[in-house]
């Protein structure tokens, strides 16, 4: 059975042939858990590239919810009863994507995903009782939606940057910005963990984000039974909705963030349904009895799958 697992950057599939090739900035961070790859071409790449890996140090100090001092572990100890104004909108548009997708995206399981031991690496299953006392804590996690956010703030830097075009691999959520040269669309490539090869793929024209919530990023098995991180907000246990993972594909960064981890909650007939009545975003579903399904405008290739139309 094949098992097609995140996205990852394909490269910016370059100029071909004999075009001369333009040299790229290039950095690799470590931020919010991950691995971050940038690549930047034209204008000041390498300003670009530093003014981005502190604006992914800022967002971490302002909105982690693991490290203690952060803005947002502050504001749930209740040491905080407000916020400058931009970090408040963070806050009011994670609630208003929490309001559009009927609840399925939820910024404030953060005691849920604690009571699992998903912070930290401390895996356990808890009691009923301890779950449902976590998902009344309500505390603030903006896991889901925070590498979105960056790589929407990222696009901000590099318009200001006068950069040519970028592609920013955030941790699986893939960034890019600008046109290739030759025309061509971006080619974003999904792979099968199983092989490690590249599977399929996407294709993206401009500034765009491609973003993969999947079952297998973070879990852990106890007595046979397979745990993870993507919960259902009605329930506070991991969601059962028939999908390995989700991949979406939204010109804004937080929005494809949030309905990628709400559309994998909603589970494909909901998510198909959720899509009929949007008209921004595109998205790839992958069942776990192997099959994939895509929205008739997601632009997918490299891999057998059913398509789902208006
Ligand atoms: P990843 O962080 O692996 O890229 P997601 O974007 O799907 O994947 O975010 C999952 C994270 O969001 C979890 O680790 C947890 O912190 C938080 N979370 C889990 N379930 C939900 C949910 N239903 N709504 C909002 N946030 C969630
Ligand atoms: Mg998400």
């Amino acid at each position: 059975m094949k098992r097609w697992i995140a996205v990852f950057l394909a490269a910016a599939l370059m100029l071909g042939g004999c075009a001369r090739e333009e040299k790229a900035a290039q950095r690799t961070i470590w931020a919010m858990d991950t691995y971050m790859d940038l690549k930047i071409w034209g204008g000041d790449g390498e300003a670009a590239a530093e003014q981005i890996a502190g604006l992914l140090e800022e967002l971490e100090d302002d909105w982690s919810a693991t490290w203690q001092p952060s803005l947002l572990a502050r504001l749930n100890r209740g040491e905080l009863t407000s916020l400058p104004r931009e970090k408040q909108a963070v806050l009011d548009r994670a609630e208003a994507l929490s309001a559009r997708t009927g609840g399925a995206f939820c910024p404030k399981l953060g005691a849920v995903s604690r009571a699992w031991g998903f912070y930290g690496q401390q895996y356990r299953v808890p009691a009923p009782a301890e779950v449902e006392a976590a998902l009344a804590q309500e505390q603030w996690d903006l896991g889901a939606v925070l590498k979105g956010y960056a790589g929407d703030r990222a696009v901000e830097i590099l318009s200001g940057l006068d950069v040519d075009r970028a592609v920013l691999n955030l941790g699986g959520n893939v960034q890019t910005f600008g046109e290739k040269p030759d025309g061509s669309p971006w080619n974003i490539a999904i792979r099968d963990p199983e092989s490690w090869g590249t599977s399929a793929a996407v294709q993206v024209r401009g500034t765009a984000s491609v973003v993969t919530s999947g079952s297998y990023q973070r879990c852990f098995e106890e007595n046979g039974v397979r745990y993870h991180h993507i919960l259902d907000p009605e329930t506070g246990y991991p969601a059962d909705s028939g999908l390995e993972a989700v991949t979406v594909i939204c010109r804004d960064g937080m929005t494809a963030d949030a309905l990628s981890t709400a559309l994998f909650v909603m589970g494909l007939e909901k998510a198909a349904e959720f899509w009929r009545q949007s008209d921004d975003f595109e998205a790839v579903f992958f069942l776990t009895d192997g099959r994939v399904v895509a929205t008739e405008g997601a632009a997918l290739y490299g891999c057998e799958f059913e398509v789902i139309s208006r």
